[in-house]
């Protein structure tokens, strides 16, 4: 059948080249007309590949230079001209040299009062403009002007032609060169009124096709520097702003709406952000240069608005480049060592591993009998001084408390958590919806007792009035409370009510954060300290849903923004915080609120009033470079209860973002800490990330033409009055934090059963001491065998917060450690069989100093590993150097595991390496070598799939990329031959599936998260061939023998099924209520309209007899074709 057809076609074809009078050329347009109207487009790509285009063409060009055209032949020709040349990509040219072009203009202008020959002309021009060249030569022949006579102010008649002829002029438009003629001759002006009244006088929204199709010409024109010039001076952006103000809620209008806005935002007019420089408030003299950086300032002349040239560079490029970015040469994934080493440097790193050669002589006795015998223990571990009484007590009574925690904790134990989550996961919680703040932060944990702790604690509300909100909610640094001075009474207050409010944050001490804070070597030398850090947090006792989308809050941020623009007088504009010039702002404006960042981790860099409740904040490049903004931490006072504030976060850098599915910012209330709720908790409604106008000058960018920034927005109803609040990316954890968590963990810890070290593994760049902790169990006994096996057992490093913007990963961090030194019998036995080393924070300059990604030489550190400096990036060279250690002397850890956040994506996964992996994926033949490469890397992540709630093991990869050659995970896979060596990323949203699918992470979760990638580990010992009876026989009576099989058989079975491929999934993004539209100038129409002329097409070519205005009436609608 199908070999007739085409047998049809190609006979068709052949006698259409050879005939020239009407009695051939008709039936065979018909057959053809018959042949191409069923069946697939198969047959037109056939007739095409036969010459038909041309054959149509020359048909097309023979007729229509006789005197008197003859319209029986042309109608049917045009049509299928239509047809055949939406598909062939080179009509336009064919039509080019054939001289179709020419012939076609002339009908059109003869047959301008006959709208039927019109019509066809029209289409066919169409087909013929969607050659960018094509489009460009029939504007230079007056195309354009044709069809300014055809489409005229609103009418009900020859609506079809009038909407042909708007659909080849946005066509036309597509070529710069007439669009730049469309300005130069007015155009712009004449597409407005037009547009203007059809809008007005088409109320019953019939002809929107028309409307759309006006406002594309209107779309592709200012496209162009000019033509945007040209709008603007029309008053454009008032006339649209009207129209889109007025039509926002009607549905029916949807196709005019987003066309209205898009063009908008295209002709706002680009500007730059207002600061004096983009480069960091905050310099560093990094080592080895004798100045810093010098901020380069902007001047009007640097600024260019680089017009026509303009491109968006950012959303897709990743996505593109993904499979080009896989490494494939195949010396590059084999097993390579690193460069080795001197022995004198490995040396220095056995300090750091005392395990090594202590002899434990001294085993037996009284461990933990006294507290203070960890300072005769751990000689290497810096000790605080000035240890005050107060303190004491405080420790003996927390010490207590953390017993009972510790007991809790095993009545808890991690087997029940298994997959099912720790989380009080309420089902109607997530049916929830916000709709009103002050409701949210209800069911947010605010306003209940935060979980398990006394509500007899809660301060009568009478109370709060003797609160100096000001001076308590961010105290000063000094050496410790009780040595403040009259200068520092402010610290007074905070210590006040550190003695009536006794503390019960878990794991952490004020008085002890306070100790280590003032040790803590900032940039500029932060002088106080942020009250959230000090006081501490108490998760919440549930996880709060994601939050829904507000329908069409993009659009209504658009607006807003433009509503500033063409009523500038509205906008209050008044700096109420700046870094850059930090007196007098402060302290000394009124009706406004108040904000601070000067702290550890905080980075707000300049808030300006907009209007009364709205906010435009700039946060701080990283030190010593002008990018990488996206974290923030600040706080924010002097508000009214009740009232929604709106903070716009205008230079974020990414270009998209979690905040667009769900994810809200964290805050942490003062007054709600002092009522006895110390928490973070998710807040903020109406949260949207859209692309802004700003944009970074090219000079500042080492030539990289004009970044855009994106605008982070969000509203937030404070809890009271008079407040202090302070508002996070996410929960912030701070470097203090992890010194005070580590000191109470030491002290916290059964010195009997727990072997804790907490050594310095190098000084950062800015003066702090790089923690690395030890955690094992001591021998049980010196005898030799126990000695023996002592010695024998394999390490575990992990390492976390290389990127300071993703704290996410310091409470995953935090969970791995409380839980390794827990009571818990998995981490006793996990004690018991490896030897943790643990760095918990790489990067402690950049958490201290607000950075999102780099260290204080303005670089990321997770590129580093391949060649790190020891006076550079010290901590990455000594992490590596202690891996180097580890495998000179055959130690090298059976899984390396660097905790990170991620910012797009939902879940827990890991990242790993393989050289199969990635050659298949890039289509590369896979050699021998990679084929012997057997798949315990996907082990660990298989297992954690099905223990840990939040994992995923749907979003882990296994390849590797050239861009990531020089990260830890690729490095210590490559360099230390480690095959088991990921990145774990974790989410700073939440989960889309498991138990906890539709909530957003709290610290509980993530905390959990650290507790189940230990258990991970454990299993995965005991599924290795290496695994001793001992272990066996004694996990096999502590897990639950039923539960273990389970997951074991299931481990074992999914993972001899090794075929299955990555990135078969999809987006893991749910689908938007809108579309997220970051670049104004996407064309994604062409397509659409083809298939829509074709039915158009179809339609009259069944219809031909009809009145055409009878058809109209549908307006856009599709109907189906009989
Ligand atoms: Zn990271």
């Amino acid at each position: 059948m199908i070999l007739r057809e085409e047998e049809g076609i190609y006979l068709s074809v052949l006698s259409l080249q050879n005939s020239s009078d009407k009695a051939s050329i008709l039936p065979i347009l018909q057959v053809l007309s018959d042949l191409l109207s069923v069946g697939t487009d198969r047959r037109i790509y056939y007739m095409i590949n036969k010459g038909g285009s041309e054959a149509l063409l020359q048909t097309l060009v023979d007729t229509s230079r006789s005197a008197s055209p003859d319209w029986d032949i042309l109608l049917p020709l045009f049509r299928l001209l239509a047809k055949v040349g939406l598909r062939d990509k080179k009509f336009g040219q064919k039509a080019l040299e054939l001289e179709a072009l020419d012939v076609t203009l002339i009908l059109a202008r003869k047959n301008l009062s006959h709208s039927q020959n019109l019509l066809h002309c029209l289409w066919a021009l169409r087909v013929f403009a969607s050659s960018v060249t094509t489009g460009a030569m029939l504007g230079i022949n007056g195309a354009m002007e044709l069809l300014f006579k055809v489409i005229s102010p609103y009418t009900r008649k020859h609506t079809r032609t009038i909407r042909a002829a708007t659909e080849v002029l946005a066509a036309l438009l597509k070529s710069k060169s007439n669009s730049r003629r469309a300005v130069n001759r007015g155009y712009v002006n004449s597409l407005l009124r037009l547009h203007q009244d059809w809008h007005s006088r088409d109320v019953t929204n019939t002809y929107l096709i028309i409307r759309h199709g006006l406002l594309l010409c209107l779309r592709h024109i200012v496209a162009l520097r000019s033509g945007r010039e040209a709008f603007l001076a029309a008053q454009g952006m008032e006339t649209f702003f009207n129209i889109a103000q007025t039509c926002l809620e009607n549905k029916n209008m949807e196709l005019v709406i987003s066309a209205v806005i898009q063009i908008l935002r295209q002709c706002y007019p680009v500007s730059r952000l207002p600061l004096v420089t983009v480069s960091s408030a905050y310099t560093f003299t990094a080592p080895g240069s004798t100045s810093p950086e010098l901020p380069h300032h902007l001047t009007e002349e640097d600024f260019d608005d680089d017009g026509d040239e303009e491109m968006d560079k950012d959303s897709d490029v990743e996505a593109v480049k993904e499979d080009d970015d896989l490494e494939t040469d195949m010396s590059k994934l084999s097993s390579k060592p690193g460069r080795e080493l001197p022995e004198e440097d490995l040396a220095q790193y056995d300090a750091m591993c005392l395990e090594l050669s202590c002899n434990f002589e001294e085993l037996e006795p009284k461990y933990g009998d006294d507290l203070n015998i960890k300072d005769n223990l751990h000689a290497n571990h810096h000790h605080i001084p000035s240890a005050a009484s107060l303190r004491q007590h405080c420790l003996i009574r927390e010490h207590n408390s953390w017993e009972q925690e510790r007991e809790d904790s095993v009545h808890t134990s991690i087997l029940h958590m298994v997959k099912t989550g720790k989380s009080n996961v309420q089902p109607s919680s997530k049916l929830r919806s916000a709709t009103n703040v002050n409701q949210s932060i209800q069911q947010n944990g605010l306003g209940r007792a935060s979980s398990g702790h006394d509500t007899s604690e809660i301060q009568p509300p009478s109370e709060q009035a003797a609160w100096d909100i000001e001076a308590i909610s961010c105290p000063r640094i000094t050496a410790s409370f009780s040595n403040s001075t009259k200068s520092e009474e402010s610290n007074e207050g905070t210590e006040k009510l550190l003695h009536t409010h006794p503390k019960h944050t878990p794991f952490h001490d004020p008085h002890l954060y306070m100790a280590n804070a003032t040790r803590t070597r900032s940039v500029v030398g932060f002088k106080t300290m942020a009250f959230p850090d000090l006081w501490g947090h108490c998760s919440p006792p549930t996880a709060q849903p994601m939050l829904d989308r507000k329908l069409g809050i993009q659009r209504i941020k658009i607006l807003e923004d433009v509503r500033r623009f063409l009523q500038p007088s509205d906008v209050i504009n008044k700096v109420v915080f700046n870094l850059d010039e930090p007196w007098p702002l402060q302290g000394s404006i009124s009706n406004c609120l108040r904000f601070y960042s000067e702290f550890e981790s905080g980075n707000l860099r300049k808030a300006i009033q907009v209007r009364e409740f709205e906010y435009d904040l700039l946060v701080n490049a990283d030190v010593n470079s002008s990018q990488h903004q996206q974290w923030f931490y600040f706080k924010v006072s002097g508000m009214r209860a009740a009232v929604p504030y709106r903070f716009n976060i205008i230079n974020c850098e990414k270009p998209n973002s979690q905040f667009n599915y769900g994810m809200q910012p964290t805050m942490y209330s003062v007054k709600e800490a002092l009522l006895g709720r110390p928490a973070w908790i998710r807040t903020g409604s109406e949260i949207c990330y859209y692309k802004n106008h700003y944009r970074q000058n090219a000079a500042t960018m080492d030539g990289a033409s004009g970044k855009r920034y994106y605008t982070l927005t969000f509203a937030v109803t404070f809890p009271h009055d008079e407040d202090a609040c302070y508002l996070a990316y996410h929960y912030p954890y701070t470097y203090s934090t992890l010194m005070t968590h580590l000191e109470i963990l030491e002290r916290s810890i059964d010195h009997r059963k727990v072997y804790f070290r907490h050594d310095v593994i190098c000084q950062t760049l800015g003066g702090n001491p790089c923690p690395l902790v030890t955690i094992t169990a001591f021998p049980e006994s010196n005898s030799a065998e126990h000695l023996e096996q002592f010695r024998c057992r394999p390490y575990q490093v992990i390492t976390a917060r290389v990127h300071p913007g993703e704290s996410n990963a310091s409470w995953v961090m935090k969970g791995t450690l409380e839980f390794l030194v827990s009571s818990d019998p998995v981490a006793k036995l996990l004690r018991e069989n490896f030897v943790f080393k643990i760095i918990p924070m790489l990067n402690p300059d950049g958490v201290i100093n607000g950075n999102h990604r780099c260290s204080l030489r303005g670089e990321d550190l997770n590129r580093q590993w391949l060649f790190p400096q020891a006076h550079l990036q010290p901590t990455i060279y000594h992490a590596k150097g202690l891996l180097h250690f580890l495998s000179s002397t055959g130690r090298g850890p059976v899984v390396f595991c660097d905790f990170h956040g991620h910012s797009q994506k939902k879940n827990v996964f890991l990242y790993g390496c393989s050289m199969k992996e990635t050659l298949w994926q890039a289509g590369c033949t896979v050699g021998e070598s990679a084929l012997l490469e057997d798949v315990s890397y996907r082990t660990l992540p298989k297992i954690l799939d099905k223990l840990a709630p939040a994992f995923t093991m749907n979003s882990c990869s296994f390849l590797v990329e050239k861009s990531r050659a020089s990260t830890a995970r690729v490095v210590v896979w490559r360099e230390m031959g480690v095959s088991r060596s990921y990145t774990m990323e974790s989410s700073y949203c939440g989960c889309n599936q498991g138990p906890y699918q539709g909530l957003q992470f709290g610290t509980g979760e993530l905390e959990e998260m650290g507790a189940m990638y230990c258990l991970g580990l454990l299993i995965l010992e005991l599924k290795s061939a290496s695994c001793s009876h001992k272990l066996l026989a004694q996990a096999s009576t502590l897990l639950n023998a039923e539960v273990l099989e389970h997951y074991l058989q299931r481990c074992s079975s999914s993972s001899s099924n090794n075929s299955s491929n990555r990135t078969s999934e999809v987006d893991d993004e749910p689908s938007c209520m809108e579309e997220i539209d970051y670049s104004a100038d996407s064309s994604s129409d062409s397509e659409q309209n083809f298939t829509e002329l074709d039915r158009q097409i179809q339609e009259c070519a069944f219809n031909k007899d009809e009145e055409e205005e009878n058809e109209e009436g549908s307006g856009w609608r599709r109907r189906s074709v009989p």
